[in-house]
């Protein structure tokens, strides 16, 4: 680790210089902010989890054809990925009313949606993540017009499949964020998906009592935070029984 060149610390993951050009480690932290980064803690054995967990994804979904940054995993904390350029756009699919959407509309928290609705966020903390629209995404050159097309298209995928796969682990997928990256490939460039799928960034509840699973048992101080996350990944048949170490 300590031979690798940072090149980016977020709040929950470090990039290192991967072992060939192209190609970058992504280190995952125990590490939680939420708010803005106004409320930071430490959720003991996320980092181990979310690897494990955003490694499973990314490869189901690759089975499905959405083309993605994910090489594979190294170990306990770090995976291998292609460098994409992200685009600084955050793209939330929401199924059901949760969070800051029940907020803005005053919607009551677990409403169905009419249908999943898919809203776009600026990636700054400067100006607090602010919704946008696909007139600003386009106008303002954060993507093409074609890659924001990509971008829609491929969310309503992963949603739908993502929707099912976490069904059949006992779990309803109520929202969930992704990141798209360009990849640069002999003269070519397309979006691919990047970052992570994690319970940081789905809202996850148990199908039959609607206990959250996910990063809100942090956000909102609900406690058995560490074991959320353990619960996701074991339902998705990824720990070992004795939980993982490092
Ligand atoms: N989300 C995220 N990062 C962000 C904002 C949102 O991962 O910077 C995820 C969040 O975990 C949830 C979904 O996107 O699953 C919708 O979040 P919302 O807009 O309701 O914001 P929040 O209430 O989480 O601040």
């Amino acid at each position: 680790m300590a031979r690798r060149r940072k090149i980016y610390e977020g709040k929950a993951k470090i990039l290192y210089a991967g072992p060939e050009p192209g190609t970058l480690v992504q280190y995952f932290k125990d590490d939680a902010t939420a708010f803005n980064n106004k409320k930071k803690g430490v959720i003991t054995g996320k980092g181990v989890l979310n690897n494990r967990i955003s490694e499973y994804l990314m490869m189901k979904l690759g089975e499905i054809g959405i083309p993605h940054h994910f090489l594979r995993r190294l170990n306990m904390r770090e995976q291998l990925v292609r460098e994409v350029e992200i685009i600084p756009v955050e793209v939330i699919v929401r199924n059901i009313a949760a969070g800051s959407f029940c907020e803005r509309f005053k919607a009551k928290e677990g409403t169905p949606l009419p249908r999943s609705i898919v809203e776009y966020c600026y990636k700054s903390d400067e100006l607090d993540d602010p919704l946008v629209s696909e007139e600003h995404i386009t106008a303002f050159g954060w993507a093409a017009p074609q890659e924001l097309d990509d971008m829609l298209s491929m969310s309503l995928r992963i949603n739908d499949f993502l929707s099912g796969l976490f069904l059949g682990a006992g779990l309803k997928l109520i929202d969930f964020k992704l990141e798209f990256g360009r990849l640069f490939e002999d003269d070519m460039v397309r979006v691919v998906l990047a970052d992570e799928i994690t319970p940081d960034g789905c809202r996850l509840w148990d199908i039959e009592t609607g206990k959250k699973l996910d990063k809100d048992r942090f956000r909102r101080d609900l406690g058995d935070v560490s074991e959320a996350y353990q619960e996701v990944a074991r339902r998705l048949g990824l720990t070992p029984e004795a939980g993982p170490r490092d």
